[in-house]
């Protein structure tokens, strides 16, 4: 079966997986959820911390890898208000998972990401990310090592980035031309192609950074943030995590339209100086964690309230 498409105008791939149509839905307080422990379960009975298991519903019929990454056994822990060292054994999953994958000869590109919410897709409620290892550069990274390929412009953020948040090995940074309102970008400070090359204090510090970000995104908007989280990692590039939200704030959804779907044209209404004072202020009273996840539950999901006015 043909599952992957080229397109002769851009010489992008399309991946078709129409068994993905039969994939498993959860709503909010459904009480069977695939991901929850027990006998029913994706995940089965046994005791888990983090658990990685192929995807039942993979985009790739072939050559190429999916692969899910359930952070918690428990149902509402979100990835940002995990205790550090549970983040961490995230970051590590992700790590042992890339390095393995991209050592496979049908893996060309290995992606570690979360759909976050369900305003962005995300069809099961459980916290939980995903790794494609795809059997192709996406079109994305390709015009990346074009662009990357005399200097590296992750090692020197300033020209282009304006900085929200630094630690002793990473910087958060809002790019000036933002695609979506309010993205972000956690660059380690030392050029590093991939999460395997992180050492152990890198690693904890980066999971900490970026539930930092996710934590100043859920009090920036005031209900828990829908967005995408995608890990940038490539031979000879410089290792980022993005996170795009697709909320603007005041319970209005950014929508890609025409510009962006058919140009590939991403046109923001807010500055990003306005975007990065936001969410620095953000960040910074969201610091202080909730005393435990349960805590989550006040974070509603945008789903569960009033449609916005558009
Ligand atoms: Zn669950
Ligand atoms: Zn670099």
């Amino acid at each position: 079966m043909i599952n992957l498409v080229a397109d002769p105008l851009t010489g992008d791939w399309v991946s078709l997986a129409d068994a993905r149509q039969e994939r498993p839905l959860t709503a909010p307080g459904q009480s069977t959820c695939p991901f929850c422990p027990g006998p029913s379960s994706e995940v089965g009975s046994p005791p888990f911390h983090v658990a990685v298991f192929p995807n039942r519903y993979p985009v790739f019929d072939g050559p190429g890898a999916a692969e899910v990454v359930v952070y918690s056994p428990r149902h509402h822990d979100d990835l940002g208000y995990l205790t550090p060292a549970h983040a961490r054994l995230v970051w590590e999953v992700w790590r042992d998972r890339s390095q393995a994958l991209a050592a496979r000869p049908d893996v060309e590109t290995v992606f570690v990401f979360e759909n976050r919410g369900r305003r962005i897709g995300a069809t099961i409620d459980h916290p939980h990310g995903q790794i494609y290892g795809y059997p192709y550069v996406p079109p994305r990274l390709a015009q990346e090592h074009r662009a990357l390929h005399r200097a590296c412009l992750l090692c020197e953020l300033k020209p282009w980035a304006l900085i929200i948040a630094e630690s002793p090995h990473w910087q958060l940074a809002v790019p000036q031309a933002m695609r979506m309102p309010y993205q972000s970008v956690l660059v380690p400070r030392r050029h590093l192609d991939g999460l395997g090359a992180l050492s152990r204090e890198e690693l904890a510090n980066g999971a900490a950074m970026l539930q930092q970000a996710y934590r100043g995104y859920d009090h920036l908007m005031g209900f828990r943030a829908s967005l995408a989280m995608g890990v940038h990692q490539a031979a000879r590039g410089h290792l980022r995590l993005e996170c795009l939200p697709i909320e603007r704030g005041q319970m209005r959804q950014k929508y890609l339209a025409a510009s962006e779907l058919v140009m590939g044209a991403f046109v923001t209404d807010i500055p990003a100086t306005v975007a990065a004072n936001r969410l620095a202020a953000a960040l910074r009273a969201a610091s202080r964690p909730p005393a435990c996840s349960r805590d989550l539950a006040d974070l509603t999901d945008l789903t569960d309230l009033k449609e916005p006015e558009s």
